[in-house]
């Protein structure tokens, strides 16, 4: 299982929050506090803006880098888009991939997502691929069939050696910023399910892919939410804003980790 294998992972997702300076007193008070022993993988996914002054602060530190876009071509008449080389530059590690705000507020889909994810794997970056269903697909029952066409989709004729580095995020499109969690039971059940997608569409590889889950995730949920078998971190928009609220949410990731050290 991934979680024991990789640890967890606890990504901050900022979206269009937080000047370059806001991002780096942010950026240095968390390597402050972070226990330097934390087995928890820690990521600050930032606007651009804020990259090149958080890249020498973050480089040689427990916390890695992290975009929220990238665009699937190295280069050309793009208007106002960032390609894999230029975040190269800055160290970045994760990128997120198909967030359900780019689904739906810039009309991403399935075959462009899959464009994304291969073109993150190509410049050997850990790219995060958000899947989730909406309210109105939850209520009709179709959650597993939207989720099993953007896992299908998004994971079509991926580079088999770098499989290993994709993350995927658990997003139900109503709990993010609606202060609405999935109960730690809904969230599980569709882990294991995701799960069974993976291996069946990429083998025993399918196993060692991180499944984090996102949607209100907050101090008071992270931890019973983290204890479910298939759940391996959190994506965390608003809470993660904020320091206080996001030290807290990685000191319980790793409260659990030691937990279930204990145990297996
Ligand atoms: C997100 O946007 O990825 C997210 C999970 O946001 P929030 O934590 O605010 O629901």
């Amino acid at each position: 299982m991934a979680k024991f294998q990789k640890g967890f992972l606890i990504v901050a997702n900022w979206k269009m929050n937080k000047t370059a300076k806001e991002a780096v007193d942010f950026a240095k008070e968390l390597i402050n506090v972070v226990d330097k022993e934390t087995a928890v993988n820690i990521a600050l996914c930032v606007p651009f803006t804020a990259l090149g002054a958080l890249a020498p602060i973050c480089v040689g530190s427990n916390i890695a880098l992290g975009a929220q876009n990238m665009n699937s071509e190295p280069s050309g008449a793009f208007t106002g888009e960032i390609s894999a080389q230029m975040l190269c530059e800055f160290f970045v590690t994760y990128v997120i991939i198909g967030h359900s705000e780019r689904r739906i507020i810039f009309y991403e889909d399935n075959a462009l997502i899959n464009k994304k994810v291969k073109a993150a794997l190509n410049a050997n970056f850990c790219p995060i691929l958000c899947v989730g269903e909406t309210i109105e697909e939850r209520q009709a029952g179709k959650t597993l069939k939207i989720i099993g066409q953007q896992i299908e989709g998004g994971l079509k004729d991926l580079p088999r050696e770098k499989i290993e580095n994709l993350v995927i995020a658990y997003e139900p499109v109503w709990a993010i910023g609606t202060g609405k969690t999935a109960t730690a039971q809904m969230a599980q059940e569709v882990h294991a399910a995701i799960r069974g997608m993976l291996k069946k569409q990429l083998g025993s590889i399918g196993n060692k892919i991180r499944i984090i889950y996102g949607g209100s995730m907050k101090p008071d949920n992270a931890e019973e939410l983290l204890m479910q078998p298939d759940i391996d971190g959190g994506l965390i928009g608003g809470a993660s804003l904020v320091l206080q609220s996001f030290v807290e949410i990685i000191e319980l990731a790793q409260k659990v980790a030691e937990h279930n050290n204990a145990y297996y």
